[in-house]
Protein backbone atom coordinates (compact mmCIF):
# COMPACT_ATOMS: atom_id res chain seq x y z
CA UNK A 1 0.00 0.00 0.00
CA UNK A 2 2.95 2.52 1.44
CA UNK A 3 4.11 1.58 -2.19
CA UNK A 4 1.27 2.41 -4.12
CA UNK A 5 0.20 5.52 -2.24
CA UNK A 6 3.97 6.63 -2.90
CA UNK A 7 3.34 5.73 -7.20
CA UNK A 8 0.58 7.83 -6.64
CA UNK A 9 2.46 10.86 -4.80
CA UNK A 10 5.15 10.46 -7.41
CA UNK A 11 2.45 11.70 -10.03
CA UNK A 12 2.59 14.53 -8.02
CA UNK A 13 -1.84 14.43 -8.53
CA UNK A 14 -3.98 14.39 -5.30
CA UNK A 15 -6.24 11.60 -7.53
CA UNK A 16 -5.85 8.33 -7.81
CA UNK A 17 -5.78 7.44 -11.56
CA UNK A 18 -6.86 3.66 -11.95
CA UNK A 19 -5.70 1.69 -14.99
CA UNK A 20 -9.50 1.18 -16.81
CA UNK A 21 -10.74 -2.23 -15.60
CA UNK A 22 -11.63 -5.39 -17.82
CA UNK A 23 -12.39 -9.10 -17.16
CA UNK A 24 -15.42 -11.30 -16.81
CA UNK A 25 -16.57 -9.68 -13.30
CA UNK A 26 -16.36 -6.35 -14.55
CA UNK A 27 -18.42 -6.70 -17.30
CA UNK A 28 -21.08 -8.57 -14.74
CA UNK A 29 -20.66 -5.53 -12.75
CA UNK A 30 -21.76 -4.05 -15.99
CA UNK A 31 -24.83 -5.08 -16.27
CA UNK A 32 -25.51 -5.20 -12.89
CA UNK A 33 -24.92 -1.16 -12.83
CA UNK A 34 -27.39 -1.06 -16.09
CA UNK A 35 -29.97 -2.91 -14.27
CA UNK A 36 -29.33 -0.52 -11.28
CA UNK A 37 -29.55 2.77 -13.14
CA UNK A 38 -32.45 1.72 -14.65
CA UNK A 39 -34.68 0.85 -12.04
CA UNK A 40 -32.93 4.21 -10.35
CA UNK A 41 -34.19 6.61 -13.05
CA UNK A 42 -37.37 4.97 -13.59
CA UNK A 43 -39.10 4.30 -10.21
CA UNK A 44 -39.88 8.07 -9.59
CA UNK A 45 -41.36 9.05 -12.54
CA UNK A 46 -43.36 5.24 -13.54
CA UNK A 47 -47.22 5.54 -11.87
CA UNK A 48 -48.72 2.36 -9.89
CA UNK A 49 -52.07 3.17 -8.33
CA UNK A 50 -51.70 7.01 -8.77
CA UNK A 51 -48.47 7.25 -6.78
CA UNK A 52 -44.78 7.09 -8.10
CA UNK A 53 -43.40 3.65 -7.83
CA UNK A 54 -41.07 4.92 -4.98
CA UNK A 55 -40.88 8.08 -3.34
CA UNK A 56 -38.88 8.95 -0.05
CA UNK A 57 -40.78 11.75 0.95
CA UNK A 58 -39.23 12.92 4.65
CA UNK A 59 -40.41 16.00 4.58
CA UNK A 60 -43.73 15.10 4.60
CA UNK A 61 -43.35 12.37 6.18
CA UNK A 62 -45.07 10.27 3.14
CA UNK A 63 -43.52 6.74 1.83
CA UNK A 64 -44.67 5.09 -1.34
CA UNK A 65 -43.45 1.96 -2.19
CA UNK A 66 -44.68 0.05 -5.01
CA UNK A 67 -48.26 1.08 -4.76
CA UNK A 68 -48.71 1.04 -0.71
CA UNK A 69 -48.98 4.24 0.56
CA UNK A 70 -47.39 4.84 4.26
CA UNK A 71 -48.50 8.09 6.08
CA UNK A 72 -47.08 9.75 9.16
CA UNK A 73 -49.51 7.44 11.24
CA UNK A 74 -47.34 4.28 9.72
CA UNK A 75 -44.07 5.71 10.44
CA UNK A 76 -43.48 2.80 12.97
CA UNK A 77 -43.66 0.62 9.74
CA UNK A 78 -40.89 2.68 7.81
CA UNK A 79 -38.36 2.85 10.95
CA UNK A 80 -38.93 -1.45 11.36
CA UNK A 81 -38.22 -1.11 7.51
CA UNK A 82 -34.79 0.87 8.12
CA UNK A 83 -33.80 -1.33 10.65
CA UNK A 84 -34.30 -4.71 8.32
CA UNK A 85 -32.37 -2.87 5.98
CA UNK A 86 -29.25 -2.37 8.07
CA UNK A 87 -29.24 -6.16 9.54
CA UNK A 88 -29.23 -6.90 6.07
CA UNK A 89 -26.53 -5.14 5.25
CA UNK A 90 -24.75 -6.47 8.59
CA UNK A 91 -25.69 -10.07 7.55
CA UNK A 92 -25.05 -9.27 3.95
CA UNK A 93 -21.35 -8.06 4.98
CA UNK A 94 -20.31 -10.88 7.48
CA UNK A 95 -20.81 -13.20 5.12
CA UNK A 96 -20.12 -11.41 1.71
CA UNK A 97 -17.83 -8.90 2.56
CA UNK A 98 -18.25 -5.26 1.00
CA UNK A 99 -19.44 -6.45 -1.78
CA UNK A 100 -22.53 -3.97 -1.36
CA UNK A 101 -19.93 -1.26 -2.00
CA UNK A 102 -18.15 -2.60 -5.22
CA UNK A 103 -21.56 -3.47 -7.03
CA UNK A 104 -24.52 -2.24 -5.71
CA UNK A 105 -23.97 1.02 -3.97
CA UNK A 106 -25.04 4.46 -6.12
CA UNK A 107 -21.81 6.38 -5.37
CA UNK A 108 -19.64 3.59 -6.88
CA UNK A 109 -21.97 2.66 -9.43
CA UNK A 110 -22.17 6.24 -10.79
CA UNK A 111 -18.27 6.94 -9.74
CA UNK A 112 -17.03 3.82 -11.66
CA UNK A 113 -19.24 3.60 -14.53
CA UNK A 114 -20.93 6.87 -15.48
CA UNK A 115 -18.15 9.46 -14.43
CA UNK A 116 -15.21 7.29 -14.55
CA UNK A 117 -15.87 5.22 -18.13
CA UNK A 118 -16.67 9.10 -19.15
CA UNK A 119 -13.16 10.53 -18.76
CA UNK A 120 -11.50 7.03 -19.97
CA UNK A 121 -13.23 7.90 -23.19
CA UNK A 122 -12.41 11.83 -23.04
CA UNK A 123 -8.90 11.73 -21.30
CA UNK A 124 -7.96 8.09 -22.32
CA UNK A 125 -6.80 5.68 -20.23
CA UNK A 126 -4.73 6.06 -16.81
CA UNK A 127 -1.49 6.72 -18.14
CA UNK A 128 -2.80 9.19 -20.37
CA UNK A 129 -4.84 11.00 -17.76
CA UNK A 130 -1.45 11.20 -15.78
CA UNK A 131 0.02 12.79 -18.87
CA UNK A 132 -2.44 15.19 -19.83
CA UNK A 133 -2.53 16.45 -16.22
CA UNK A 134 1.17 17.02 -16.35
CA UNK A 135 0.90 18.77 -19.61
CA UNK A 136 1.21 22.85 -20.32
CA UNK A 137 -2.09 23.99 -20.77
CA UNK A 138 -2.88 23.91 -24.69
CA UNK A 139 -6.19 23.96 -26.62
CA UNK A 140 -6.28 19.81 -26.36
CA UNK A 141 -6.04 20.11 -23.09
CA UNK A 142 -8.52 22.84 -22.97
CA UNK A 143 -11.09 20.93 -25.22
CA UNK A 144 -10.60 17.77 -23.29
CA UNK A 145 -11.12 19.03 -19.43
CA UNK A 146 -13.95 21.51 -20.53
CA UNK A 147 -16.42 18.66 -22.38
CA UNK A 148 -15.26 16.08 -19.54
CA UNK A 149 -16.58 19.09 -16.62
CA UNK A 150 -19.30 20.31 -18.52
CA UNK A 151 -20.64 16.71 -19.33
CA UNK A 152 -19.77 16.15 -15.52
CA UNK A 153 -21.95 18.88 -14.50
CA UNK A 154 -24.88 17.90 -16.69
CA UNK A 155 -25.06 14.75 -14.96
CA UNK A 156 -24.59 16.35 -11.88
CA UNK A 157 -27.74 18.30 -12.71
CA UNK A 158 -29.43 15.33 -13.74
CA UNK A 159 -28.76 13.02 -10.76
CA UNK A 160 -30.10 15.93 -8.51
CA UNK A 161 -33.39 16.22 -10.45
CA UNK A 162 -33.48 12.34 -9.41
CA UNK A 163 -32.92 12.82 -6.20
CA UNK A 164 -35.49 15.57 -5.29
CA UNK A 165 -37.67 13.51 -7.49
CA UNK A 166 -37.25 10.94 -4.87
CA UNK A 167 -37.64 13.36 -2.26
CA UNK A 168 -40.78 15.77 -2.99
CA UNK A 169 -42.14 13.64 -5.97
CA UNK A 170 -41.41 14.03 -9.91
CA UNK A 171 -44.83 16.10 -10.19
CA UNK A 172 -43.38 18.60 -7.89
CA UNK A 173 -40.40 18.15 -10.09
CA UNK A 174 -41.93 19.25 -13.29
CA UNK A 175 -43.29 22.06 -11.67
CA UNK A 176 -40.59 23.63 -10.59
CA UNK A 177 -39.04 22.76 -13.82
CA UNK A 178 -41.35 24.43 -15.84
CA UNK A 179 -43.00 27.14 -13.89
CA UNK A 180 -41.48 30.18 -13.71
CA UNK A 181 -38.58 30.26 -11.41
CA UNK A 182 -39.37 33.09 -8.35
CA UNK A 183 -42.69 30.62 -7.91
CA UNK A 184 -40.28 27.45 -6.96
CA UNK A 185 -37.36 29.72 -5.46
CA UNK A 186 -36.15 27.22 -3.11
CA UNK A 187 -37.03 24.36 -5.59
CA UNK A 188 -34.78 25.79 -7.75
CA UNK A 189 -32.06 26.61 -5.73
CA UNK A 190 -31.75 23.05 -3.89
CA UNK A 191 -31.46 21.74 -7.76
CA UNK A 192 -28.28 23.79 -8.20
CA UNK A 193 -26.97 22.98 -4.40
CA UNK A 194 -27.58 19.46 -4.95
CA UNK A 195 -26.05 19.58 -8.76
CA UNK A 196 -23.16 21.63 -7.04
CA UNK A 197 -22.32 18.71 -4.46
CA UNK A 198 -23.01 16.01 -6.89
CA UNK A 199 -20.22 17.62 -9.53
CA UNK A 200 -17.97 17.80 -6.67
CA UNK A 201 -18.47 14.31 -5.14
CA UNK A 202 -17.72 12.79 -8.95
CA UNK A 203 -15.07 15.30 -10.07
CA UNK A 204 -12.77 15.70 -6.97
CA UNK A 205 -13.88 13.84 -3.68
CA UNK A 206 -14.14 10.35 -5.23
CA UNK A 207 -13.01 7.40 -3.26
CA UNK A 208 -12.87 9.39 -0.59
CA UNK A 209 -16.13 9.15 0.08
CA UNK A 210 -15.67 4.89 0.24
CA UNK A 211 -12.29 5.16 2.11
CA UNK A 212 -12.72 7.99 4.25
CA UNK A 213 -16.44 9.50 4.70
CA UNK A 214 -19.11 6.59 4.79
CA UNK A 215 -18.99 5.14 8.02
CA UNK A 216 -20.42 1.68 6.48
CA UNK A 217 -16.82 1.45 5.65
CA UNK A 218 -15.63 2.45 9.35
CA UNK A 219 -17.59 -0.95 10.40
CA UNK A 220 -16.02 -3.61 8.21
CA UNK A 221 -13.23 -3.91 11.50
CA UNK A 222 -16.18 -5.04 13.40
CA UNK A 223 -18.78 -6.98 11.25
CA UNK A 224 -15.92 -8.80 9.32
CA UNK A 225 -14.99 -12.51 10.89
CA UNK A 226 -12.49 -15.07 9.38
CA UNK A 227 -14.95 -16.61 7.45
CA UNK A 228 -16.37 -13.76 5.38
CA UNK A 229 -15.33 -13.83 2.04
CA UNK A 230 -13.34 -10.93 0.89
CA UNK A 231 -11.27 -9.96 -2.17
CA UNK A 232 -7.62 -11.31 -0.75
CA UNK A 233 -4.50 -12.31 -2.26
CA UNK A 234 -3.33 -15.60 -2.00
CA UNK A 235 -0.34 -15.28 -0.04
CA UNK A 236 0.53 -19.00 0.18
CA UNK A 237 0.52 -19.16 -3.94
CA UNK A 238 1.59 -16.07 -4.49
CA UNK A 239 4.97 -15.25 -2.40
CA UNK A 240 7.55 -15.11 -2.73
CA UNK A 241 6.93 -12.89 -5.78
CA UNK A 242 9.10 -11.70 -8.55
CA UNK A 243 9.67 -10.68 -11.72
CA UNK A 244 10.00 -13.04 -14.50
CA UNK A 245 12.82 -14.71 -15.47
CA UNK A 246 14.76 -12.99 -12.27
CA UNK A 247 15.91 -16.17 -10.27
CA UNK A 248 14.29 -18.14 -11.83
CA UNK A 249 16.37 -21.06 -10.09
CA UNK A 250 15.12 -20.13 -6.93
CA UNK A 251 11.99 -21.14 -5.53
CA UNK A 252 9.21 -18.51 -6.61
CA UNK A 253 5.18 -17.86 -5.83
CA UNK A 254 2.64 -17.20 -8.72
CA UNK A 255 2.81 -13.59 -8.25
CA UNK A 256 4.96 -11.88 -10.49
CA UNK A 257 5.17 -8.51 -9.66
CA UNK A 258 3.64 -6.63 -12.53
CA UNK A 259 1.52 -4.14 -10.33
CA UNK A 260 -1.73 -4.62 -12.85
CA UNK A 261 -3.83 -5.33 -9.53
CA UNK A 262 -2.50 -1.84 -7.68
CA UNK A 263 -2.62 -0.06 -11.13
CA UNK A 264 -6.47 -1.00 -11.20
CA UNK A 265 -7.58 -0.37 -7.60
CA UNK A 266 -10.18 3.10 -7.61
CA UNK A 267 -9.19 3.56 -3.73
CA UNK A 268 -5.26 3.11 -4.67
CA UNK A 269 -4.22 0.27 -2.28
CA UNK A 270 -2.64 -2.62 -3.02
CA UNK A 271 -4.43 -5.83 -1.96
CA UNK A 272 -1.31 -8.23 -1.66
CA UNK A 273 -0.90 -6.43 1.86
CA UNK A 274 -4.18 -8.35 3.42
CA UNK A 275 -7.43 -7.01 3.65
CA UNK A 276 -8.16 -3.39 4.14
CA UNK A 277 -10.30 -0.75 5.34
CA UNK A 278 -10.40 1.00 1.97
CA UNK A 279 -10.63 -1.98 -0.43
CA UNK A 280 -14.53 -1.59 -1.39
CA UNK A 281 -14.50 -5.48 -3.52
CA UNK A 282 -14.86 -4.01 -6.65
CA UNK A 283 -12.99 -7.06 -7.80
CA UNK A 284 -10.94 -5.44 -10.70
CA UNK A 285 -7.84 -6.38 -9.14
CA UNK A 286 -9.25 -10.08 -9.39
CA UNK A 287 -9.45 -9.31 -13.04
CA UNK A 288 -6.34 -8.20 -13.74
CA UNK A 289 -4.58 -10.62 -11.53
CA UNK A 290 -6.46 -13.23 -13.94
CA UNK A 291 -5.67 -12.11 -17.27
CA UNK A 292 -1.81 -12.50 -15.84
CA UNK A 293 -2.39 -15.40 -14.78
CA UNK A 294 -3.73 -16.85 -17.90
CA UNK A 295 -1.00 -15.13 -20.06
CA UNK A 296 1.95 -16.70 -18.12
CA UNK A 297 -0.11 -19.98 -17.74
CA UNK A 298 -1.13 -20.66 -14.30
CA UNK A 299 -4.26 -21.29 -12.41
CA UNK A 300 -6.87 -18.47 -12.09
CA UNK A 301 -8.04 -16.86 -8.59
CA UNK A 302 -3.96 -15.70 -7.19
CA UNK A 303 -6.66 -12.65 -6.24
CA UNK A 304 -10.44 -13.90 -5.19
CA UNK A 305 -13.25 -14.13 -2.99
CA UNK A 306 -11.49 -16.04 -0.05
CA UNK A 307 -12.08 -16.46 3.92
CA UNK A 308 -8.96 -15.36 5.71
CA UNK A 309 -9.38 -18.68 7.45
CA UNK A 310 -8.74 -20.65 4.01
CA UNK A 311 -5.44 -18.37 2.88
CA UNK A 312 -4.24 -18.34 6.48
CA UNK A 313 -5.11 -22.08 7.65
CA UNK A 314 -6.63 -23.81 4.70
CA UNK A 315 -10.09 -24.30 6.16
CA UNK A 316 -12.84 -23.76 3.40
CA UNK A 317 -15.45 -21.50 3.18
CA UNK A 318 -18.53 -22.16 6.13
CA UNK A 319 -21.18 -19.55 6.83
CA UNK A 320 -20.60 -18.65 10.80
CA UNK A 321 -22.88 -18.80 13.36
CA UNK A 322 -22.46 -15.07 13.69
CA UNK A 323 -24.09 -14.93 9.86
CA UNK A 324 -26.74 -17.66 11.08
CA UNK A 325 -27.70 -15.85 14.04
CA UNK A 326 -28.15 -12.25 11.85
CA UNK A 327 -30.12 -14.59 9.25
CA UNK A 328 -32.64 -15.71 12.01
CA UNK A 329 -32.97 -12.15 13.36
CA UNK A 330 -33.40 -10.80 9.89
CA UNK A 331 -35.79 -13.47 9.17
CA UNK A 332 -38.26 -12.86 12.19
CA UNK A 333 -37.95 -8.66 11.36
CA UNK A 334 -38.95 -9.39 7.38
CA UNK A 335 -42.09 -11.74 9.35
CA UNK A 336 -43.32 -9.01 11.42
CA UNK A 337 -43.00 -6.27 9.17
CA UNK A 338 -45.10 -8.40 6.42
CA UNK A 339 -47.44 -9.01 8.84
CA UNK A 340 -48.02 -5.54 9.60
CA UNK A 341 -48.40 -4.71 6.13
CA UNK A 342 -50.48 -6.86 5.08
CA UNK A 343 -52.73 -6.17 8.52
CA UNK A 344 -52.78 -2.81 8.45
CA UNK A 345 -55.87 -0.74 7.76
CA UNK A 346 -56.27 1.28 4.68
CA UNK A 347 -58.42 3.70 6.82
CA UNK A 348 -57.12 4.56 10.43
CA UNK A 349 -59.77 4.96 12.72
CA UNK A 350 -59.55 6.39 16.14
CA UNK A 351 -62.75 6.52 18.69
CA UNK A 352 -61.89 8.52 22.14
CA UNK A 353 -64.51 9.09 24.80
CA UNK A 354 -64.97 13.08 24.99
CA UNK A 355 -63.01 14.61 27.60
CA UNK A 356 -64.87 15.28 30.72
CA UNK A 357 -67.85 13.43 30.11
CA UNK A 358 -69.62 10.96 32.12
CA UNK A 359 -72.91 9.28 30.71
CA UNK A 360 -75.90 10.79 30.36
CA UNK A 361 -79.23 9.14 31.07
CA UNK A 362 -81.96 9.32 28.70
CA UNK A 363 -85.45 9.00 28.37
CA UNK A 364 -87.26 5.22 27.50
CA UNK A 365 -84.69 3.67 29.85
CA UNK A 366 -81.69 4.42 27.40
CA UNK A 367 -78.41 6.02 28.46
CA UNK A 368 -75.37 7.31 26.23
CA UNK A 369 -71.80 8.36 26.11
CA UNK A 370 -69.92 11.40 23.84
CA UNK A 371 -67.20 10.63 21.81
CA UNK A 372 -64.62 11.98 19.08
CA UNK A 373 -63.70 9.96 16.14
CA UNK A 374 -61.06 10.38 13.86
CA UNK A 375 -60.58 8.73 10.49
CA UNK A 376 -57.38 9.00 8.64
CA UNK A 377 -57.43 7.63 5.05
CA UNK A 378 -54.03 6.01 3.69
CA UNK A 379 -54.98 5.98 -0.32
CA UNK A 380 -55.26 8.47 -2.69
CA UNK A 381 -58.43 7.98 -3.65
CA UNK A 382 -61.56 10.04 -1.91
CA UNK A 383 -63.81 7.34 0.05
CA UNK A 384 -67.68 7.37 1.01
CA UNK A 385 -67.96 5.84 4.19
CA UNK A 386 -70.47 4.11 6.54
CA UNK A 387 -69.98 4.56 10.49
CA UNK A 388 -71.31 2.33 12.77
CA UNK A 389 -71.22 0.53 16.14
CA UNK A 390 -70.61 -2.99 16.39
CA UNK A 391 -73.64 -4.13 18.34
CA UNK A 392 -76.59 -4.04 16.43
CA UNK A 393 -78.44 -2.91 19.65
CA UNK A 394 -76.19 0.13 20.06
CA UNK A 395 -78.11 3.65 17.96
CA UNK A 396 -75.60 6.82 16.84
CA UNK A 397 -76.84 9.86 17.08
CA UNK A 398 -74.25 12.30 15.34
CA UNK A 399 -73.68 15.75 16.31
CA UNK A 400 -71.01 16.33 13.24
CA UNK A 401 -70.73 14.03 10.49
CA UNK A 402 -69.31 13.63 7.49
CA UNK A 403 -69.34 10.29 5.29
CA UNK A 404 -66.78 11.47 2.72
CA UNK A 405 -63.10 10.98 3.24
CA UNK A 406 -60.63 13.03 1.01
CA UNK A 407 -57.88 11.37 0.00
CA UNK A 408 -54.45 11.05 1.98
CA UNK A 409 -57.11 13.07 4.42
CA UNK A 410 -58.49 13.03 7.00
CA UNK A 411 -62.28 13.82 8.91
CA UNK A 412 -62.86 14.16 12.39
CA UNK A 413 -66.99 13.45 13.73
CA UNK A 414 -68.60 13.60 17.33
CA UNK A 415 -71.45 11.56 18.17
CA UNK A 416 -73.24 10.01 21.15
CA UNK A 417 -73.44 6.13 21.73
CA UNK A 418 -76.90 5.11 23.13
CA UNK A 419 -77.64 2.01 24.66
CA UNK A 420 -80.44 0.48 26.31
CA UNK A 421 -80.00 0.54 30.24
CA UNK A 422 -80.85 -3.30 29.98
CA UNK A 423 -77.81 -3.95 28.44
CA UNK A 424 -75.59 -2.70 30.75
CA UNK A 425 -73.88 -5.17 33.16
CA UNK A 426 -71.13 -3.18 34.56
CA UNK A 427 -70.21 0.52 34.53
CA UNK A 428 -67.26 -0.03 32.17
CA UNK A 429 -67.82 -2.01 29.24
CA UNK A 430 -66.87 -2.22 25.21
CA UNK A 431 -67.65 -0.04 22.52
CA UNK A 432 -67.04 -1.18 19.32
CA UNK A 433 -67.36 0.49 15.69
CA UNK A 434 -66.59 -0.57 12.29
CA UNK A 435 -66.01 1.64 9.16
CA UNK A 436 -67.61 0.15 6.42
CA UNK A 437 -66.93 1.40 1.89
CA UNK A 438 -68.95 -0.87 -0.26
CA UNK A 439 -70.75 -2.97 2.60
CA UNK A 440 -67.48 -4.16 3.75
CA UNK A 441 -65.49 -3.47 6.80
CA UNK A 442 -62.16 -1.99 6.21
CA UNK A 443 -61.79 -0.46 9.84
CA UNK A 444 -62.30 -0.81 13.37
CA UNK A 445 -61.83 0.74 16.69
CA UNK A 446 -62.91 -0.50 20.15
CA UNK A 447 -63.24 2.25 23.35
CA UNK A 448 -64.88 2.22 26.42
CA UNK A 449 -68.51 2.75 27.25
CA UNK A 450 -69.32 4.14 30.85
CA UNK A 451 -72.81 3.38 32.52
CA UNK A 452 -74.12 2.65 35.79
CA UNK A 453 -75.91 -1.04 35.95
CA UNK A 454 -79.14 -1.19 36.70
S1 LIG B 1 -8.19 -4.06 -3.74
FE1 LIG B 1 -9.22 -4.92 -5.52
S2 LIG B 1 -11.33 -5.22 -4.91
FE2 LIG B 1 -10.36 -3.88 -3.39
S3 LIG B 1 -10.87 -1.85 -4.13
FE3 LIG B 1 -8.87 -2.33 -4.95
S4 LIG B 1 -9.32 -3.24 -6.96
FE4 LIG B 1 -11.23 -3.21 -5.85
S1 LIG C 1 -1.76 -8.69 -10.80
FE1 LIG C 1 -1.36 -10.69 -9.88
S2 LIG C 1 0.66 -11.16 -10.63
FE2 LIG C 1 0.42 -8.98 -10.95
S3 LIG C 1 1.23 -8.05 -9.09
FE3 LIG C 1 -0.95 -8.33 -8.74
S4 LIG C 1 -1.04 -10.29 -7.72
FE4 LIG C 1 0.96 -10.22 -8.64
Amino acid sequence: MQKNQEKNKSRGIGFIYPKKPSGKLYSYRKWVSYVLLACLFSFPFLKFRGEQLVLLNFIERKFVFFGLLFTPQDFFLFALAMLIFIVFIICFTVILGRLWCGWLCPQTIFMEMVFRRIEYLIEGDANRQHKLDAQEWNAEKVMKKLSKHLIFLFISFLIANLFLAYIIGSDHLYKIITEPVNQHLSGFLFIWIFTLVFYFVFAYLREVVCTVICPYGRLQGVLLDNQSLVVAYNVNRGEPRSHLNKNADQPRGDCIDCGLCVQVCPTGIDIRVGTQLECVNCTACIDACNEVMLKIGKPKNLIGFFNNDYIERNIPFKISFKSYAYAALLFAMLLVLSSLVYRRQLVQTTVLRASGTLFQTRPNNMVSNLYNAEFINKTNKPIKFVFRSKNKSDQIQFIQNTTQLPGEGTVEITFFLIRKTSDIKQYKSDAKFELLVDNEVISTASTTFFARPN
